[in-house]
């Protein structure tokens, strides 16, 4: 077979047309009982209508393409900020594999983490040995500094305690009894990624932070970055803080556990806040996170544990960023640097740069509800008008608040709010009320496949574009990256459009 020369490796795109798979694809359909072609074709059409509409908006029980992962996988993500910490999942191992491969697959960077591989046996009795075994396993093979532990469903449908696990596997010699063991329940059938985050992060400043509380402050301002697939923000906030002279811990810092520098030897554990960083962030003057519905219950707990004052800035678009910026300036009693002003001002020539491109341009996007607020206020700033807003795992104080947001400017007057709507029913509001601009993950591309509408991929999780990870969307330097991704689409949509010369191809951007 031609996939086994090395010479000749097909990737994907080739492999399946060869006649091997072409034969097979064929062979089948014989047992697929389908429907012939113009029955098929008449359906598709008619999905494409109000009356479907309607019926697809009145499923109850069935959810198609949600647009949210499951919560272990923003556990782990959270987890991964801290320096030496092995995520370890305490369930069924086909989970695990779809977590790693998940975030594999975004980052295109190797990630660890383990399960404790419950099976039957376990599912009937207690997952409580695998947990002993996975521990001491762990322990002794990957030599962490912390294992974080957390749930896939299996555990959590019969009931396995962490807290009580994790002291009997330390009574059985697991790990040392002083050995941090942070850990968070996270069953996936409620919440989503964004809530297994929260969780997760919660868990680890629990335990880190016991019984750190000094008498005085450290001088140090916590950060939260929350379930933020962009790690290049949080090299970007720090660029910021230095340039503003702000003392700072991260909490955590996962940009290198995503973006590691390929120096020739594997690094396991890239986290880059340390675990002492962790246990003083107690002692903080204060804790701001970058996004709200990932952090709810966090700060809560910070709030009412520690007593720490709390705030949530978003810097995307010029709105946000200018928003964060006076708060570092307060908190620093520092003025904003000249080199931030001058930012600022290009990020604004750019916009106006580009305005006559998204004036008036319809949007639908969806994604997870800090990204959409950071968007929403982006496009409302570059005069696009946001339709349809999709946000799978949505909740009642998300809603009003992106009304609020849509509210304060004319461009938002005709978006709706789809709170817990998926993107089989997105499809039908791109067929019935159209847009001209689509913002999504890589899972769009099947919407843009079937309505033709320009797709910008933004979001988690991004398989089929590299490298958009390493491109912040924060501060007035993402604002440009915003804007770059967005105009440009329109751009390259609108040349694939107009490509007959001297008849659909009459733009002068070219003319000598
Ligand atoms: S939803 Fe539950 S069973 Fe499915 S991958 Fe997530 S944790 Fe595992």
């Amino acid at each position: 077979m031609a996939q086994n020369d090395l010479n000749k490796v097909a990737d994907h795109f080739d492999l399946f047309h060869q006649p091997e798979y072409q034969t097979l694809f064929e062979n089948k359909k014989q047992f697929e009982g389908r429907h012939s072609d113009e029955e098929i074709a008449r359906v598709v059409e008619w999905t494409k209508t109000w009356e479907y509409r309607e019926k697809n908006f009145s499923r109850e029980a069935l959810t198609v393409n949600p647009a949210k992962a499951c919560q272990p996988l923003g556990a782990i993500f959270a987890a991964a900020g801290f320096e030496g910490t092995l995520p370890f999942v305490h369930g069924s191992q086909g989970c695990v594999a779809y977590f790693r491969s998940h975030l594999t697959r975004n980052y295109k960077e190797p990630f660890s983490a383990v399960s404790s591989s419950m099976t039957e046996d376990a599912a009937v009795f207690g997952g409580l040995q695998n947990m002993i075994e996975g521990l001491a396993n762990s322990y002794a093979l990957y030599k962490p500094k912390m294992i974080a532990l957390c749930t896939t469903c299996m555990a959590e449908v019969i009931g396995d305690d962490l807290g009580a696990f994790i002291t009997n596997s330390k009574q059985a010699g697991s790990v040392p009894v002083d050995f941090p063991v942070p850990f968070a329940h996270t069953p996936s059938f409620v919440g989503s990624h964004v809530t297994g985050y929260d969780n997760m992060m919660k868990g680890i400043l629990t335990c880190l932070t016991k019984d750190k509380k000094t008498e005085t402050k450290n001088g140090k301002w916590n950060f939260i970055p929350g379930f933020d697939a962009y790690t290049s923000n949080i090299r970007e906030l720090k660029r910021i803080f230095n340039l503003m002279g702000v003392n700072y811990t991260v909490l955590a810092d996962n940009s290198d556990s995503f973006d590691a520098p390929n120096e020739g030897e594997f690094v396991m554990y890239n986290g880059l806040t340390t675990l002492e960083e962790g246990a003083d962030s107690i002692n903080a003057e204060g804790t701001i996170a970058l996004q709200a519905y990932s952090t709810e219950k966090t700060l809560n707990y910070i709030n009412s544990e520690w007593g720490q004052e709390t705030a949530v800035y978003r810097p995307v678009g010029i709105r946000g960023t200018d928003e964060f910026l006076q708060a570092l300036s307060k908190i620093t009693g520092q003025p904003i640097p000249r080199e931030l002003e001058i930012e600022r001002g290009r990020a604004i020539d750019a916009m106006n740069d580009s305005q006559s491109w998204l004036h008036g341009k319809r949007v639908a996007m969806y994604g997870d509800p800090d990204l959409v607020m950071g968007l929403i206020s982006f496009l409302l700033e570059v005069g696009a008008e946001p339709v349809h807003i999709v946000v799978s795992n949505s909740n009642e104080k998300f809603e009003a608040e992106a009304k609020a947001l849509l509210a304060s400017s004319p461009y938002g007057a005709n978006a709706t709010i789809w709170g817990g709507k998926d993107l089989w029913h997105l499809r039908s509001l791109l067929f019935t009320e159209p847009v001209d601009l689509l913002i999504g993950n890589s899972y769009a591309k099947y919407l843009w496949r079937d309505t033709g509408v320009p797709l910008v991929r933004i979001g988690y999780p991004i398989f089929d574009r590299h490298h958009m990870h390493r491109y912040p969307i924060y501060g007035y330097q993402g604002a440009l990256n915003l804007l770059n991704w967005i105009v440009n689409t329109i751009l390259d949509d609108l040349d694939h459009r107009t490509d007959i010369p001297g008849k659909t191809d009459i733009s002068f951007d070219l003319i000598r």
